[in-house]
């Protein structure tokens, strides 16, 4: 009776069988891992370009409260006053260039730095 369980058991998959379920697992993750990590990148750029436009519209705010003018001087003291802790998901640091905040890593665009995408 023993030998008889042994001998099913030992018959559940051939070699082919399983170098074929590695073989689908391999393309599957071949195709999963890119298209994942791109909708991490793409989700960081989204929040890069919402903090950026929190800390612009309290800019603003605070130069009317303050009745200050903009320069980066007065930008870099707000931040560091009251926007320590919203930064870049991808450590990019936030600049004032012109009108806009700018983020060295993702640009001033709605999450783009001025690249093309792939189609
Ligand atoms: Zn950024």
């Amino acid at each position: 009776m023993l030998l008889f369980c042994l001998q099913i058991e030992m018959a559940g998959l051939t070699l082919v069988e399983l170098l074929a379920v590695i073989a689908i697992l391999g393309i599957i993750l071949a195709i999963a891992i890119p298209s994942i990590s791109n909708i991490v990148e793409s989700s960081r750029k989204d929040v890069c370009a919402e903090n950026r436009l929190m800390v612009s519209k309290n800019y603003r705010d605070y130069l009317a409260i303050e009745d200050k003018t903009s320069s980066t001087i007065i930008f870099k003291e707000f931040v560091q006053l009251r926007y320590d802790e919203v930064r870049c998901p991808n450590d990019g640091i936030y600049q004032l260039v012109g009108e806009e905040i700018d983020c060295s890593k993702h640009g001033n665009h709605d999450g783009g730095s001025g690249e093309v995408p792939i189609l």
